[in-house]
């Protein structure tokens, strides 16, 4: 296996125990708040700014003086974006954090594998792979309208349902 298929894998591993330990019958980020405020014992503060510069999406740190995990999610940009872009600064924290009380997310080697982490486990937490390989089969439309039908259902970007359905191997 190739260094991005093992991240990719562990990704999945991670979003699919936390998705299933949450235990919702659709994805939620607020859950998905809860769950890691909870199970690591941090606060977590997520605030929306319209100050932050274009392609900049958002940003976590731990305030060292409160303790708290500050969140900072680009309010520019569209709520698809927003909603993929809290789940992959939460696991940020879930990497960092995770690993004192017996998660591994697996090891990445650059900022650039940790990266692909997050959004890999975005994508995964955000889009269930059991959830989306059933409706993917049960809609019974063109690929097109099937993708555009998806991105409605997972409030996703068509491009992240794109990339969802290749990583799954449905087309
Ligand atoms: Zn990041």
């Amino acid at each position: 296996m190739k260094e991005y298929e093992i991240i990719n894998a562990n990704a999945e591993r991670v979003a699919t125990a936390i998705y299933d330990g949450i235990g919702d019958t659709m994805p939620s980020i607020l859950s998905l708040v809860r769950w890691t405020e909870e199970n690591f014992g941090i606060k977590i503060e997520i605030r929306f700014w319209d100050t932050l510069r274009d392609g900049h999406s958002g940003f976590v740190y731990p305030d060292p003086k409160s303790g708290i995990y500050k969140i900072g999610i680009n309010s520019k940009e569209i709520d698809y974006r927003q909603r993929f872009t809290q789940c992959h600064e939460l696991a940020h924290i879930i990497r960092n954090v995770g690993l004192k009380y017996g998660l591994s997310c697996g090891e990445t080697f650059s900022a650039k594998g940790t990266e692909r982490f997050c959004e890999r486990f975005a994508a995964a937490f955000l889009m269930p792979a059991e959830i989306f390989i059933h409706e993917w089969k049960t809609i019974r439309e063109p690929e097109l309208f099937k993708k555009v039908r998806l991105a409605s259902f997972f409030k996703v970007s068509g491009e992240a349902v794109r990339y969802r359905a290749k990583e799954l191997g449905l087309t």
